[in-house]
């Protein structure tokens, strides 16, 4: 399966850990030469490993993609390693901390939405000439592939309101995007997870993810290599080349938008 995937360049944001790091795994075992990105200056212990074994055929980037010159940096970087880039997936992201509106101030609101929206905003903006060299290249559709939320279907949990509206804009911005890069063959969908067992949910008490669990239908969290095959799925022309604009729930049911 996947197997178009070889030898594909793909950069993915934030695959030091949790979602990003599985999708990258998954890349990388269907052949793929994957950017491994994180914002710590150093390759973590976590991908060591991954980095040794895959030789020329990886490399990692390290990036603050809160700042938009970094976007730039990162994007360049990946090019000049890999030769191009065929594949963003716009994945880094998190929850930053819980705020009711009261008690919100700009200083919050900017750190989320930068993480969130103009990190993907600003990376992605970096990639479309290299994405539309792809295409002129190899004859195939190009893609991104960004990491959405369910939270971003339903308004999120308690205090995480600048969070969830920050994974709309992203639903939304890439269906935009699709009317203005469909021409030239750039393909733009949505992954947006569920509740998945990653740091994300760092923030819980056993209680909470016990609640959380009782409302999907499948009784519990999915794993990370639960989602990362959705995002080698829409990577992948042979499998999902005329397929764009969509939002790829993968939820074990908790919603059914
Ligand atoms: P995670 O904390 O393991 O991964 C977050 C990644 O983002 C890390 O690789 C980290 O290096 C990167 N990152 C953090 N701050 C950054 C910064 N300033 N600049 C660049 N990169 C930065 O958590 P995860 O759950 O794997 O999260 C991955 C994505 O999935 C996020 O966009 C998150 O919002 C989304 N998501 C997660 C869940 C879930 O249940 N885990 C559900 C819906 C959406």
């Amino acid at each position: 399966m996947f197997k178009d995937l070889k030898g594909r360049r793909v950069l993915v944001t934030g695959s030091t850990s949790g979602i990003g790091l599985a999708v990258a795994r998954h890349l990388r075992a269907a052949g793929a030469l994957v950017g491994f990105h994180g914002h710590t200056a150093e390759a973590p212990e976590t991908i060591a490993a991954d980095l040794a074994e895959a030789g020329e055929n990886a490399a990692f980037f390290s990036a603050d993609l809160t700042r938009t010159e970094n976007c730039r940096t990162l994007v360049e970087s990946f090019v000049a390693r890999f030769g191009g880039l065929d594949v963003l997936v716009s994945n880094a992201g998190g929850l930053v901390g819980r705020r009711g509106l009261e008690v919100l101030d700009d200083e919050f609101y900017d750190k989320v939405m930068d993480l969130n929206a103009r990190s993907a905003l600003m990376t992605t903006r970096f990639a479309i000439p290299h994405l539309r060299a792809s295409v002129q290249a190899t004859g195939q559709t190009s893609a991104v592939i960004s990491t959405g939320s369910i939270a971003g279907r339903e308004g999120g949990g308690p205090g995480s309101s600048v969070y969830a509206a920050s994974k709309a804009w992203l639903h939304a911005a890439q269906r935009n995007w699709v009317k203005e890069f469909t021409k030239d063959r750039i393909r733009f969908n949505v992954v947006a997870p569920g509740s998945i067992v990653t740091a994300f949910h760092d923030d819980k008490d056993q209680a909470t993810l016990d609640r959380i669990s009782g409302t999907i239908p499948m009784g519990r969290f999915g794993t990370t290599d639960e989602v990362a095959p959705a995002y080698l799925f829409l990577a992948s022309h042979a499998c999902s080349g005329y397929i764009t604009g969509q939002i790829l729930d993968v939820n074990g049911g908790q919603i059914c938008p």
